[in-house]
């Protein structure tokens, strides 16, 4: 591991010694309730009503939207009128598309210059940000370039040198593009912050802070995430100006649509068991199932292929080409079911999984709410199941309360629901 290449896969985390496999991914330190509210009240409910570039337009049209979702009618005004933004709705609402639009709304394509930098915590999530960028852009031949670890370093500084539009990345790689000033900075008039709570989380927030200081003082920032603790919004204050706030309030964060049930498992060991009994229901369409070690991942991988299930794995100590070869094939649904760490809580977004199964429960609240969202995106039906032993039994009732949600037994009939 490079000190350039640092993303939140190879991060140590926490102050606790142990080797990288014992280390649980994604965790952004708990605590913290809901804390912003709303001070813009605009709303615009149609995108032709956004003034925006008649080829932009035809990117969103042509990317199959058809009408704004709350967030996207509610954030995207204040941004392309150059506010600092912070930005929080639920997982699945559509604020990946709601910083893009905003973005090729503002950068100006005939000038072969970066203009926008993305920032996000994991690569899968950087490439799937890309996409998007790139197809709203279409019409608008932007270029958007990913900026991940794990790749060809000179490979990413030709294509830098060659120029992007927008680039969107992992801080560690970032930087280092910068450092070696591939990525030049003085024309970036955007910076996004998605999953903006868990990048500004001890883990990546001194490398946020080194990306920052290199971008010009008139900077725009925005931050995007389903889950802004206090302690988070109390950094912010640091590098936004007045910031714009808009709130999806936290009881609609409660997973609407999806339908949250818990297996009473007597003893640890006996969770194996009851997944393989599921694991038709799981096929039914596609289905992610979390634990919260590497190691655990690997281990459970290995037992259901043992007993001859089909399952795919992926975290965060994989080599960067097999960890993209399992999204293409999960992402195509050639594999149905993928057994992942929190690398995979947030922000993914496969439209056709409609289970995700708790094997572990989340070691924080605040990614009970983004590995549940990996199921109903946008509006569809999902299910969660959580597997719980004895001594689970507390933090799914502190779930529960801190939600204001119910988590019922498992019905026989699950299946039905899916
Ligand atoms: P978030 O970033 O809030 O978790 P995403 O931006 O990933 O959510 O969006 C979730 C899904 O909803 C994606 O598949 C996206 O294409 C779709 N989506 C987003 N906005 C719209 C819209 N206005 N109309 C239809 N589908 C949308």
């Amino acid at each position: 591991m490079s000190n350039q290449d640092v993303d939140r896969n190879e991060k140590e985390w926490g102050s606790g010694g142990g080797g990288a496999p014992q280390e649980p991914e994604g965790g952004s330190g708990g605590g913290g309730s809901q804390t912003i509210e709303s001070n813009w009240d605009e709303v615009v409910d149609n995108f032709d009503n956004m003034n925006l570039k008649e080829d932009l337009l035809r990117g969103i049209y042509g990317y199959g939207f058809e009408k704004p979702s709350a967030i996207q009618q509610r954030a995207i005004i204040p941004c392309i009128k150059r506010h600092d933004v912070i930005a929080q709705a639920q997982s699945g609402t559509g604020k990946t598309a709601t910083f893009s639009i905003s973005i090729l709304e503002q950068i100006d394509t005939t000038m072969r210059e970066t203009q926008a930098l993305i920032l996000a915590p994991t690569r899968e999530l950087a490439q799937q940000i890309q996409k998007v960028v790139l197809a709203l852009g279409d019409y608008l031949n932007a270029i958007c370039h990913a900026c991940i670890g794990g790749t060809n370093v000179r490979d990413d500084m030709r294509s830098l040198e060659s120029g992007a539009h927008v680039v969107v990345g992992t801080p560690g790689r970032v930087m280092d593009m910068i450092n070696r000033r591939a990525l030049r900075t003085d024309y970036i008039k955007i910076f996004v912050l998605d999953e903006a709570d868990e990048m500004l989380s001890r883990g990546f927030k001194d490398q946020i802070y080194d990306v920052f200081r290199t971008l010009p003082s008139d900077i725009q920032v925005t931050l995007l995430s389903a889950t802004m603790p206090a302690d988070v919004m109390d950094v912010t204050s640091r590098f936004m100006r007045n910031p714009i706030r808009i709130l999806v309030k936290k009881d609609e964060l409660t997973l609407e649509g999806i339908k949250q049930f818990f297996v009473r498992v007597e003893k640890e060991e006996w969770k194996l068991d009851t997944l393989c009994d599921l694991y038709e229901t799981l096929t039914i369409t596609q289905a992610v199932i979390f634990c919260n070690l590497r190691r655990k991942v690997e281990w459970l991988t290995d037992m259901m292929h043992r007993r001859d299930f089909t399952v795919s794995a992926m975290h965060g100590d994989m080599d960067q080409k097999q960890r993209e070869m399992i999204m293409k094939e999960f992402r195509s649904g050639s594999s149905r079911v993928l057994i992942t760490t929190d690398l995979l809580a947030r922000g993914i977004d496969v439209q056709q999984v409609s289970l995700v199964i708790n094997y572990d429960l989340p070691t924080n609240r605040e990614n009970y709410i983004h590995r549940i969202g990996r199921s109903g995106r946008f509006g569809r039906k999902g299910v969660a199941i959580n597997f719980v032993t004895e001594a689970d039994s507390r933090a799914l009732k502190d779930i529960e309360d801190f939600y204001h949600t119910e988590i019922e037994e498992m019905p026989n009939n699950v299946a039905d629901l899916i």
